[in-house]
């Protein structure tokens, strides 16, 4: 059992840790608290397990001060943004023990020098890539390459947080699902954006990861310009033939296009496919491309919309944040319902983009004068219909 205090001490870390990595303040709050009767030496290191849960044994919670639980609070959640249990390189059989110690090695090395102020020590049993001989800066799979097969054991144990493999003390808990655990790290990821764009200092690891996450497999500005490039010959040739001809400043100016109206912004509405074949990680990768798009045509303009469907069409959403972004769905496949839901709307989008496995009936028709792209999340799916733009994206499954 816990006693009052010790959680006000859990609390007050929790605190800490956010005030010292505010970037990670909503991940450090999806973090779930098991208490684990007994004490044991393996739970030095409050290890977590891929469904976000760690694990607090009373006695290490009494042994250890505010700033030390506060380090492996933001620790731990780090090897869950991180995945280093997907990540996971060694083996699952027979040297498994000797496999794990090395992979903890590594993501610890990976991850500590990122963690805290230069002006707070890292608590003793912390591994830094110095305390291996290694240089700074390196991934973790970097390190497993460099580490000897035999390396020496951490102090203590990361738990299957960090390598995917199960530990005596986890239970079996209702966790936070692939998606959201996706969605918190989208989030995170823009936190730590935001942070870069008014010139915060974040650590370089942090840099790199926030870029990574933040990386649509797709490139939406130029796809979406394109579309906008399009949209104005169309309307140039239907409205306005002398619009078309090049103006005396453009003469003066040769290659050089000078906008003759205001660039409109193309209205999008994002289909998601959430039916029961979509898989979690193709729906991450769904997010990370809304992601992509909401950048594109620009966040808090209210021009993107997103509506989720599988045999039926959900409540449209109209998104400035991916954050916000809820997917619905888990029934049959009828994409036709979501277009109908995207048609019907006023004014009727410019651009359809369907994310989906392509496991789906499609419209008969193309939907003029809206144009659709179509994001195929499954190279072992269904096709997209001949009239649509297409786009397979990479590592969906
Ligand atoms: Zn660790």
């Amino acid at each position: 059992m816990i006693g009052p205090e010790l959680w006000q001490k859990w609390s007050a870390a929790r605190v800490r840790a956010a005030h010292q990595a505010p970037y990670l303040a909503g991940a450090l709050l999806a973090l779930d608290p098991v208490v684990v009767p007994g004490s044991a030496a393996d739970l030095r290191r409050f290890p977590a397990d891929p469904g976000w849960h760690v694990y607090v044994g009373a006695g290490e919670l009494d042994r250890q001060s505010v700033p030390e639980v506060g380090f492996w609070l933001v620790h731990q959640v780090t090897h869950l943004l991180r995945e280093h249990a997907r990540r996971y390189p060694g083996s699952t059989m027979l040297t498994r023990a000797q496999d794990q110690r090395r992979w903890n090695l590594a993501a610890d090395a990976e991850l500590d020098d990122d963690l805290l102020p230069e002006t707070s020590p890292l608590p003793a049993d912390a591994t830094t890539p110095a305390c291996l001989g290694l240089p700074d800066g390196w991934t973790a799979e970097q390190y497993w390459h460099a580490l000897p097969e035999n390396a020496p054991a951490p102090e203590g144990d990361c738990g299957s947080g960090c390598d995917g493999l199960p530990r005596l003390w986890d239970r079996d808990l209702p966790g936070l699902s692939p998606a959201t655990a996706r969605l918190t790290a989208l989030d995170t990821a823009r936190r730590i954006r935001e942070r870069l764009n008014a010139q915060d200092d974040v650590p370089a690891g942090w840099r790199r990861w926030a870029g990574q996450v933040l990386e649509p497999s797709v490139n939406w500005r130029r796809h979406l310009s394109a579309e906008v490039r399009r949209g104005l010959a169309q309307a140039a040739g239907r409205v306005d033939h002398t619009y078309r001809r090049p103006s005396r400043r453009a003469a003066a100016l040769p290659g050089v296009v000078l906008p003759s109206l205001r660039r409109p912004l193309p209205r999008v509405t994002v289909l998601i496919d959430t039916s029961g074949s979509v898989t979690e990680g193709m729906l991450a990768r769904a997010s990370a491309e809304v992601a992509g798009v909401l950048r594109a045509v620009g966040a808090g303009r209210r021009l993107l919309t997103v509506i989720t469907s599988d045999a039926r069409a959900y409540p449209p959403q109209v998104l400035d944040r991916v954050s916000d972004l809820r997917l619905t769905g888990g029934g049959g496949t009828d994409l036709r319902a979501g277009f109908a839901a995207a048609l019907s709307r006023r004014p009727p989008p410019d651009l359809i983009i369907a994310m989906t496995d392509g496991r789906t009936p499609w419209p008969a028709r193309p939907p003029t004068p809206t144009r659709v792209v179509v994001v195929l999340l499954d190279p072992s799916g269904g096709p997209a219909p001949e009239w649509a733009q297409t786009v397979h994206v990479r590592g969906a499954t």
